[in-house]
């Protein structure tokens, strides 16, 4: 699999996009910044895009894909009802723009598809699980497994008490979060997001449970709390003796 990071960051500027990540040219995971990473060819050659949950900075590029992809194609959208229902009734919501889940009228430009948590399926031969993550809204990570047998979870935003989560997943490759410095701790708590220290315990507990670390790339980063986090970082990747890595726009993982 070749997994790219689109979107590393929370907040936009003209170095920093949000959530996106992109396998294989086909699969999308968030939609944060799909538009201004990808050509429109790039754009029409995805199968599917797989929401997190429901924030702004996840599902942004939803209403411009319809656009982009208008008469010339079509994609999948996937998540659970509760992030697809919050989508519909803001953003496909035949106000601010077309409903593109009836728009162009007879081929419309995106198809949503219901998809519940813990229950596995398949997408264009890749095998995806949903599991739920904990975080302000209704919210899941997604595993993604190749034909190889290779995989990638990714947790999207999440907070602290990952333990459920770790128990059904093993992946080769980690990308989770890591919104806030070590100071902030009290409104990462708050807000479902984690700090480096936060960050430590929850991969002490993956490895207590699983018996190994995959490297670990974080994004959804602060670009103005940057260089606290990377260093907060480069101490919890010395002490774990572990890969934990920062991510950043148009970096590439092979797996
Ligand atoms: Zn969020
Ligand atoms: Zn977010």
């Amino acid at each position: 699999m070749r997994i790219r990071i689109l979107g590393a960051h929370a907040i936009e500027a003209n170095s920093a996009r949000a959530a996106a990540i992109l396998v294989d040219e086909v699969l999308a995971l968030d939609a944060g910044s799909l538009c201004a990473s990808l050509s429109l060819a790039d754009q029409q050659k995805l199968k599917a895009i797989l929401l997190t949950h429901h924030h702004y900075d996840h599902v942004r590029d939803i209403p411009f894909i319809g656009m982009n992809l208008a008469h010339m194609g079509s994609v999948s959208i996937y998540s659970t009802a509760a992030t697809l229902d919050t989508l519909c009734s803001h953003l496909l919501d035949d106000e601010m723009y077309p409903d593109f889940r009836r728009w162009p009228e007879g081929q419309p430009a995106i198809r949503l598809v219901t998809i519940e948590a813990n229950k596995p399926f398949h997408i264009a031969g890749y095998g995806i699980l949903a599991v739920p993550v904990r975080h302000s809204v209704p919210s899941v990570g997604f595993q993604i497994t190749s034909s190889q047998g290779k995989s990638l979870f990714y947790t999207s935003d999440t907070g602290a008490g990952l333990s459920e989560c770790w128990g059904q997943v093993s992946p080769d490759l980690l990308i989770t979060e890591l919104t806030l410095p070590q100071k902030m701790e009290e409104w990462a708590r708050r807000t479902g997001h984690l700090t480096p220290q936060l960050l430590k315990a929850e991969l002490l507990e993956f490895r207590r449970l699983k018996g190994y670390l995959p490297p670990t790339v974080l994004i959804h980063l602060n670009p103005l709390l940057e260089n606290d986090i990377a260093a907060e970082v480069a101490e919890v990747s010395r002490d774990l003796g572990a890969s934990i890595t920062l991510g950043r726009e148009g970096a590439e993982v092979l797996l």
